[in-house]
């Protein structure tokens, strides 16, 4: 086995993808049922070692038992249930009409799988994020390369021990690591290289995939709005954006960045927000089970400098020693400062007001389009505008982050926030080629009147 410091060499990394180049060209992941006997697999290593990877969880980002289970373990159950629920339909080659003048022909899609495909994932859900790609991976008949995120430590190792265990290891492998590791992996010619994570990585990975022109998906992050109209129950908006925004304690790619408050809805929703906060996680959030913690000392001191821009109004402690950071919501927020011009990432919430859904739209599209718009809302004709003249990789009405848990959407940002998408049918879709087929039967020689000489009359055919 090569240790770790070993996979930071090139040639290591040429190794890995050499020998998963030769098990795909062997034609072992193609079948349907080796797929589905990994996607089983896959499912069995996460109810049956459950407990470690809680724990793991727990290690990297203190995440409370529920929280590992609902959107970590929990949702990749329920990714590959889906999956294997559909993959035999979503597989089926599609028929596809042929035009007169071809006739007699058959037309027909089929999907193939590309090859060898690296998975880069975060710190943030490092479990989820690591394996939801490996499930599309695996589903469409791929071998894959896994890097974890080296933030996410425990998780990391525990990816690293038991996917060789429980998966096919000539088609699957795990490469720990951080920036060297990745930059070999990368220096490789894949056949689709799938990233979560920030932008400015994402520049790296799309850079390096170009010299081999491989295809990626870039899963990236943003500012995502929440706008909330007057005429909307403000205690209940609070209690969805809270949690929608304090899970994870803020550590959610499509968390409720900030609050876009219209009209007279600011005050009333800052104490609603206030109530929600203590509703869930008490008086003292520090004493939390159900609290997370930051991920590390670098991310504690960034957000540490940011309530400069507003006024703390909820919450505001800190705690470097325990990487503790209150559930916090800041007011009068200067729309130029810090705060509001890079994705927070962290327990903040800032509440801007607006005067009406005119500036709140305004705002939106003045700025990157976001990974998520949320919008409370009573009115139909809110929700129309804020469909058609925004842009976002989702927009949900009502609730934040819960358009993940639908199975049948697709997960992606658009333009800063992302490019391509997957989840479900749509993992199958960006990790397959749809191949066309065309088969014409030699006779009867029906193109014999496409044929040159062009004589009079060939050029109408
Ligand atoms: P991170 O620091 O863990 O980095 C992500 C991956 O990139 C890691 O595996 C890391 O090893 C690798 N990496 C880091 N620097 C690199 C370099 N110079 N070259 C090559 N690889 C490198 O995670 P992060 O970027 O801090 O994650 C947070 C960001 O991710 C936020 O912007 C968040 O919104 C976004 N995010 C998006 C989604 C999504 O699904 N769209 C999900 C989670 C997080």
């Amino acid at each position: 086995m090569p240790s770790s410091t070993d996979l930071a060499r090139p040639d290591t990394a040429a190794d890995t993808v050499s020998r998963l180049n030769a098990a795909f060209a062997t034609g072992l992941t193609r079948p349907v049922a080796w797929r589905k006997s990994q996607l089983r697999a896959l499912r069995r290593m996460l109810t049956e070692h459950e407990e470690a990877f809680a724990a793991a969880l727990r290690a990297d980002l203190g995440k409370s038992r529920t929280e590992a289970y609902t959107t970590e373990i929990g949702f990749l159950v329920n990714e590959i249930d889906h999956t294997l629920r559909h993959l035999d339909r979503w597989l089926r080659p599609r028929r596809v009409g042929v035009p007169l003048a071809l006739a007699p022909a058959r037309a027909r899609t089929v999907r193939e799988p590309l090859g060898t495909v690296l998975v880069i994932s975060p710190w943030n859900y490092p479990l989820q994020l690591a394996l939801a790609p490996v499930v599309g991976a695996l589903a469409a008949g791929n071998c894959a390369v896994v890097k974890p995120s080296e933030l996410a430590p425990a998780t990391s190792a525990a990816l690293a021990e038991w996917l060789p265990r429980v998966l096919n290891p000539e088609a699957v492998a795990v490469v720990e690591g951080g920036v060297a590791e990745t930059t070999a992996l990368l220096e490789q010619r894949f056949d689709h290289v799938f990233y979560t994570g920030n932008g400015t990585v994402g520049r790296i990975v799309m850079t390096a995939a170009a010299r081999h022109l491989t295809p990626v998906t870039l899963e990236l992050g943003g500012k995502s709005p929440a706008v909330v109209e007057p005429g909307t129950d403000l205690a209940s908006a609070a209690r969805r954006i809270a949690w929608g925004k304090f899970m994870n304690a803020g550590q959610t790619c499509v968390a409720p960045d900030y609050v876009l408050a219209v009209g007279d809805t600011a005050d009333g929703l800052q104490d609603a927000l206030a109530a929600a906060i203590r509703e869930m996680y008490g008086a003292d959030p520090a004493t939390s089970e159900d609290y997370g913690r930051i991920v590390n000392v670098r991310h504690f001191d960034r957000l540490a400098a940011l309530p400069a821009g507003g006024r703390v109004v909820v919450g505001g402690e800190h705690d470097r020693s325990r990487l503790y950071f209150a559930p916090t919501v800041l007011a009068d927020v200067d729309v130029d400062s810090p705060v509001m011009r890079e994705e927070i990432f962290g327990p903040i919430l800032p509440v801007v007001r607006v005067p009406d859904l005119d500036a709140a739209i305004a705002f939106i599209t003045a700025r990157e389009k976001p990974l998520a718009l949320y919008a409370f809302t009573a009115s139909a004709a809110s929700k129309r505008r804020l469909t058609g003249e925004t842009s976002s990789g989702a927009l949900a009405f009502g609730v934040p982050n819960a358009h993940l848990a639908v199975p049948g959407l697709p997960f992606g940002g658009v333009g800063e926030s992302g490019l391509g998408r997957y989840h479900g049918t749509y993992s199958i879709d960006t990790f397959s080629h749809v191949k066309a087929v065309l088969d014409k039967p030699r006779l009867p020689d029906t193109l014999r009147l496409a044929y040159p000489p062009f004589t009079r009359g060939k050029d109408r055919l």
